[in-house]
């Protein structure tokens, strides 16, 4: 016997009457969402979401905690080795090109930066291995500079289950989400949808029969899982 599959019933995705609620709960389920990667300053966190592209942010923080007593400024990630750089952040994956991003932005930052991580978007993205990702990450937790929207993998995918984009592309999808989400909101919210996409709304397997979202998202129980296409080793880690 078929089963029909569920109409959806609720308000316009993308809307603010689908939108504004569905902040709304996700605030009330998660008072405690906040960036999950441990730093002290603008250059850990630069540092540490660098090392997250591909690799937990449990990992990361096991990582760190050691590294961030080693290397104290830019400067000491401009002077070590690729060699020594690469087996203190090892088990963070593609260490071979994590290294070379961080000794050169360690450089960069030295010499154009008088040390200092940058705190604009423009310069961030000069530099080694920023993405506008990284960058955002950057500019809203350790700056308190809003200019865009943190799109990493449970954000693109939640977004896409509301239907408020259908691209799959970080920075149209970033763009869209600035239309339709109150600035107010944009920091918060991409902590909110991570802690969701990780607590509820997985990938492979959502638990819609455990979401308190049902009647705001037009893919409750019908949100197929993903086929996992592999990327080259070489690109993955470099999309933060
Ligand atoms: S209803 Fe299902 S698909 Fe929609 S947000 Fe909740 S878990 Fe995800």
């Amino acid at each position: 016997m078929n089963v029909a599959e569920p109409i959806y019933t609720g308000p316009t995705p993308g809307s603010p009457e689908q939108v504004i609620p569905i902040i709304a709960e996700l605030r009330r389920l998660y008072p405690q969402a906040a960036c999950s990667l441990d730093f002290t300053n603008p250059l850990e966190l630069l540092v540490a979401t660098q090392l997250s592209a591909q690799c937990t942010d449990e990992r990361v923080n096991i990582v760190t905690k050691q590294l961030f007593k080693k290397y104290t400024s830019a400067a000491d990630y401009a002077t070590v080795s690729q060699e020594e750089l690469e087996q203190d952040i090892k088990p963070t994956g593609f260490y071979r090109n994590k290294a070379k991003n961080l000794r050169a932005t360690g450089q960069r930052i030295v010499d154009i930066y008088d040390g200092e991580v940058p705190h604009t978007m423009t310069d961030l993205l000069t530099l080694s291995g920023v993405a506008r990702k990284t960058a955002n990450v950057v500019l809203g937790n350790a700056f308190g500079i809003v200019e865009g929207f943190v799109v990493d993998t449970h954000v693109g995918r939640l977004v896409r289950r509301f239907q408020w984009t259908q691209q799959e592309d970080p920075v149209k999808v970033e763009q869209e989400l600035m239309k339709i989400v109150p600035q107010k909101d944009w920091l918060d919210l991409s902590h909110l949808l991570i802690f969701h996409g990780r607590a509820i709304c997985d990938a492979r397997r959502p638990l819609c029969e455990q979401c308190t979202l049902t009647h705001l998202c037009p893919s409750a129980f019908k949100a197929q899982p993903k086929a996992v296409t592999k990327k080259p080793r070489a690109t993955r880690a470099a999309s933060s």
